[in-house]
C-alpha cells in the first residue's frame, strides 16, 4: 500500500471529481492520502476537512500557503485552530517560504511561518513545510524557533544533498514528488539516495507536478506510484520493503493509526 502524503483534493481543478479520484487512488494501491488545504482562503481548508471527514482514507492538513501569507493574521489563525478540532486534521500547513514567486512579501512569509510553527506546537500536530529558493532562511527560522514537538516534513523537497542534510539535522522528514522522475532532477535523486529510511516520504502535490511520462497533465494521487518507482531505482530498494517503510513513516509522522 502507498500513501500520498501531499495532495490538494479541494483544488478547483479537481472539483466535482473527488469521489472518482479517491476511488482511482485506492484501485492503484494508494490507501491513504493527506489532502492539504492552505491555498487561497479558509474555505479551501473547510472543503479539505469536509473531504477528509467523508473519506476514511483521506486526512487533512490546514494552514496558509506562503503565497497567501499576507492574509495570515490572528483571525485566520483562530479560524484554523477551530477547524483543527476535527480528528481528521493531522497536520498544520503548508506554510513556509517561497522566494521564487514572492506572491507575498518575504517579511509576511516569515511572520506566517513563525505563527504556523507556534500553532503546530500548541495543537500538537506536525508541520508541513513548503520551501522554494529559501532553504537557508527557512533552516535559520526553524532553528531559532524550534521544530514543533511532533516534527514536520519538507514537502516536495527539490534541494541538493547539502540542503537535505541541513533539514534532516533539524528533525524534518523529506518528501519527494514527481520531480524525481524528471530528466533534469539529478541533484534531487542524489538527495533522495541519502535520506535515512525512517525520514522518507512520497507525494504527488496533485493536481500539480504530474510525473513522467504524463508530465504537464492534471496530476492525482493514483499517480504517486511513478514517484515510488523512481525512488525504488534511486535507492536500489526492495519494492515491498520500501512501500512498507514509507507507509510506516507516514503513519508515524501524522499519527494515522492502524489501517
Ligand atoms: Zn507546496
Ligand atoms: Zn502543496
Amino acid at each position: 500500500m502507498l500513501v500520498d502524503t501531499h495532495c490538494h483534493l479541494a483544488d478547483p481543478k479537481l472539483r466535482g471529481e473527488v469521489d472518482a479520484i479517491v476511488a482511482r487512488a485506492h484501485a492503484a494501491g494508494v490507501g491513504r492520502m493527506i489532502s492539504v488545504g492552505a491555498i487561497g482562503t479558509i474555505e479551501t481548508d473547510r472543503a479539505t476537512v469536509a473531504i477528509a471527514e467523508a473519506n476514511p482514507g483521506v486526512f487533512a492538513a490546514i494552514g496558509v500557503h506562503p503565497h497567501d501569507a499576507k492574509d495570515c493574521d490572528a483571525a485566520r489563525i483562530a479560524a484554523l485552530r477551530e477547524l483543527a478540532r476535527s480528528p481528521k486534521v493531522v497536520a498544520i500547513g503548508e506554510s513556509g517560504l517561497d522566494f521564487h514567486y514572492l506572491h507575498s512579501p518575504t517579511a509576511a512569509q516569515e511572520d506566517a511561518l513563525r505563527r504556523h510553527l507556534e500553532l503546530a506546537a500548541e495543537l500538537d500536530r506536525p508541520i508541513v513545510i513548503h520551501c522554494r529558493n529559501a532553504e537557508a532562511r527557512l533552516a535559520a527560522i526553524v532553528g531559532a524557533a524550534g521544530i514543533p514537538p511532533r516534527g514536520g516534513v519538507i514537502h516536495c523537497f527539490t534541494g541538493d544533498s547539502a540542503a537535505a542534510r541541513d533539514f534532516l539535522a533539524l528533525g524534518f522528514y523529506l518528501s519527494f514528488a514527481g520531480i524525481l522522475t524528471f530528466k533534469n532532477a539529478a541533484a534531487s535523486r542524489a538527495a533522495a539516495a541519502i535520506v535515512p529510511n525512517d525520514r522518507l516520504l512520497i507525494e504527488t502535490d496533485s493536481p500539480y507536478l504530474a510525473p513522467e511520462p504524463i508530465r504537464g497533465r492534471t496530476n492525482e494521487p493514483a499517480f504517486v506510484g511513478r514517484t515510488f518507482d523512481a525512488l525504488v531505482r534511486v535507492r536500489n530498494a526492495d519494492r515491498g520493503a520500501l512501500a512498507a517503510m514509507l507507509a510506516a513513516n507516514a503513519a508515524r509522522l501524522f499519527h494515522l493509526g492502524a489501517e
